[in-house]
């Protein structure tokens, strides 16, 4: 029987690119299923194509070797652990990935590492202006004592007889659209395809061994709590020569005593006796760099709000500096003398019965208020 050529089947170029092959083999797939062509053998022929083709073309090996030898490769000689391929349509792990839920097969080349997360505390003014830190991270690195392979010194792992050192064992089922290889997981080296006959005393055959590690960190300047810090390759250590995952650092800050953060603007608050409202003054306040002086003007309201340009927090993205936000709380004297109970008696009375215009102005809204 002569065979069409694989290109050709998926109706995609020799150029075409992984993800062209991909879906152009999804749109015929769904199309030649048997499931949508129930008694059609005519279909199932073009979908048993179908699947051939991609199972070759989606393999860059198998594709190059297709390439250059054509179907003759298809056969065995060009096709590494391909045999048996053409007793059945079979054994592809796309196919049930699609209409099998997945599973089954399992990677067994080089893993990128796990991503590791840390957690740091770090002072209101460190957040304000950055700061180099040594963190502690425990993480998995590669055993020193037998070099990753597991085995002891001296020997080797060997090569599993159970599967042949392919971690995989094969397995034959009947389905409606025909007799099926599926594979699962060999149990007796669980899917590494070797075995360790001696293991490496220090890390017990995992060829990993836990460690604690300081690393350095720069947090920049202007980071907020919950700002994620990404330091490339500092994760788990990779699988079977795989690099290493990733160190996702999460900032916490601790709360100020006096200052509070919005935005890139500090907040904070300070108190003024009635007579520094009544009749002014020039304080000093703290900011981020140190003490500065607010002038306060005669009859200044208590939640008067004061601003101090640029004395904020730097933007983390380098867009300039916050400013600082100086509230005043005007504080009511709880402890006074005779002498001075007297004085603000006089000075009430110098106020009158009802007071200053400003009071007579609320009791007018208040009345407005009711009236509607
Ligand atoms: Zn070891
Ligand atoms: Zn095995």
């Amino acid at each position: 029987m002569s065979k069409r050529d694989y290109y050709e089947v998926l109706g995609v170029s020799r150029e075409a690119s992984a993800d062209e092959i991909k879906k152009a083999y999804r749109k015929l797939a769904r199309q030649y299923h048997p499931d949508a062509n129930p008694g059609d053998s005519n279909a199932e022929e073009h979908f048993k194509e179908v699947a051939e083709a991609y199972e070759v073309l989606s393999d860059p090996e198998k594709r190059e070797n297709y390439n250059r030898f054509g179907h003759a490769g298809a056969n065995g000689q060009g096709f590494g652990g391909f045999g048996g391929f053409n007793a059945d349509f079979g054994g592809f792990g796309d196919i049930f990935d699609m209409f099998f839920g997945g599973g089954g097969r399992q990677r067994r080349g080089p893993e990128k590492g796990a991503d590791l997360r840390v957690d740091v505390e770090i002072s209101f003014k460190e957040s304000a202006f950055g700061v180099e830190k040594d963190i502690k991270v425990p993480r998995s690195e590669e055993c020193g004592t037998c070099g990753g392979t597991g085995a002891a010194p001296g020997t080797s792992a060997k090569s599993c007889t159970a599967c042949n050192g392919t971690g995989q064992l094969q397995f034959a089922q009947s389905t409606p659209f025909g007799r099926i290889i599926q594979n699962k997981t060999c149990d007796r080296c669980r899917g590494a395809g070797k075995i360790i006959e001696k293991p490496c005393a220090t890390c017990h055959g995992a060829g990993q061994v836990r460690r604690s590690r300081n690393i350095h960190v720069k947090i920049p300047a202007g980071v907020d709590s919950g700002t994620r810090l990404r330091v490339t390759g500092e994760g788990e250590s990779g699988l079977r020569g795989g690099p290493r995952g990733d160190l996702y650092v999460y900032i916490y800050v601790k709360p100020h005593k006096i200052f509070f953060r919005e935005g890139n603007d500090v907040i904070c608050e300070v108190p003024l006796s009635f007579s520094q409202a009544a009749l002014g003054d020039e304080i000093e306040v703290p900011t981020l760099d140190g003490a500065a002086k607010i002038k306060i003007p005669e009859g200044t309201q208590h939640g008067t709000v004061f601003r101090l340009r640029g004395k904020g927090i730097p933007d983390v993205h380098g867009y300039g500096r916050g400013d600082q936000h100086v509230r005043v709380k005007v504080v009511t004297p709880s402890k006074l003398t005779d002498k001075q109970k007297e004085a603000l008696r006089e000075f009430a009375r110098s106020c009158g019965e009802m007071p200053s215009e400003v009071e007579k102005g609320f009791f007018d809204k208040v009345k407005d208020a009711f009236m509607g």
